[in-house]
Formats: structure tokens, C-alpha cells, sequence
């Protein structure tokens, strides 16, 4: 998910210029300029530039409510054509916006802990993984569930199933994971 800084950013950005289309149409040096407070200004400008210029080529004005008139999968589909979005940001930009789509958003600590559980292969790409993974979800499950379900398999692999030393004996998958039974 993006980080809180990230998102304030991103919130001082739209608010100074007015609109995305007015950001899109900023030069590199300006949107570098107006990025100030992400890690990397020089290469995020370059990223949001060409992100969006691609959806403003696309349907004309930097807006994605076409996405709301197709299916979960096609929308995914529909972002990931665009330059540098893969199935991680193409899953968070359906779930957490007003489109409410159940999708599963998988970072590097949910990608680990699912590897550990068994639930995927080691070294899946996030794709594989998300497409392994939806079926498996509660059908129940809607948008804010997912996402509240990611928070917390992160926070998981933040503090516990940590990449160097997991502490098994604390986690409460333990029951669950092949991994955790022969480490603990
Ligand atoms: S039991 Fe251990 S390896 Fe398995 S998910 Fe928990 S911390 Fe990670």
C-alpha cells in the first residue's frame, strides 16, 4: 500500500495543481519538483509522468471511471497495460478506491508468508501468487475485508514471519505452516 507519505504527497500534489490532467501535463522538472518528500522524486516523476500520460492517451482526460463499467479481472488487465504497473498496484488501485473491488494486494512480506505457508512456490511472482490466492479467499470477502486481511498478513511479516529468523513459536499460523513446524 502506499505509505502515509506517499498518499500526503500525492494529496499536496493534486491539491496545488488542481487536477491530474494539470499534473500530467507538468514538465519532468516541475513534477520532480512538486514530488518532493518521496524517497526517490527523480524516478517517481518519471513513473507518474508516464503513468499518467498513458491513461490520458487512453480515454482522453487522466480518469479511470471507465474501469467501473468492466469486471474485476478486466480492469486489472486494463491497468496493467499501463507503463510500470504491475498486479500489485493494479490490485490496490481496484480495491481501495471507490471501485471497491475485491482484490488482493500482495507485498513482499504477504508474498513470503504465503511461500512459508505453502501456499505458494518459492519465488512466485506477485501474479502467480494473486491468481493462486483469489480463488482461496472467503467468497463472502468484499473489498474492505480483503484489504483489512492484507494490513494484517503484512503487519504479520513485519513483526513475526520476519525474512531472517521468523519467530515461529509466536505466530499464530503456526498450526498451519509447514515452514513454522520444522523451524519451531
Ligand atoms: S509459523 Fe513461522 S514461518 Fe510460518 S507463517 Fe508463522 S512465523 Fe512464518
Amino acid at each position: 500500500m502506499p505509505s502515509a507519505a506517499s498518499s500526503a504527497v500525492a494529496d499536496r500534489v493534486l491539491a496545488e495543481h488542481g487536477s491530474w490532467d494539470a499534473v500530467a501535463n507538468l514538465p519532468i522538472e516541475a513534477l520532480t519538483a512538486a514530488l518532493k518528500g518521496v524517497r526517490f522524486p527523480n524516478q517517481s516523476a518519471k513513473r507518474v509522468h508516464g503513468v499518467l500520460g498513458a491513461i490520458s492517451d487512453k480515454v482522453g482526460k487522466v480518469d479511470l471511471s471507465c474501469l467501473e463499467a468492466m469486471d474485476t479481472p478486466a480492469a486489472i488487465a486494463w491497468l496493467e497495460a499501463l507503463p510500470g504497473t504491475g498486479r500489485k498496484i493494479a490490485a490496490q488501485v481496484v480495491n481501495t478506491t471507490t471501485l471497491d473491488r475485491p482484490a488482493l494486494v500482495l507485498d513482499t512480506h504477504h508474498l513470503r508468508i504465503l511461500a512459508r505457508l505453502g501456499l505458494i512456490g518459492e519465488g512466485a511472482d506477485t501474479a502467480k501468487a494473486y491468481d493462486a490466492l483469489m480463488p482461496l479467499l472467503p467468497p463472502e470477502w468484499g473489498a474492505g475485508t480483503i484489504d483489512a486481511h492484507h494490513t494484517l498478513m503484512k503487519e504479520l511479516g513485519r513483526t513475526i514471519c520476519t525474512p531472517k529468523n521468523p519467530k515461529c513459536p509466536e505466530c499464530p499460523a503456526l498450526a498451519l505452516c509447514p515452514t513454522g513446524q520444522t523451524l519451531a
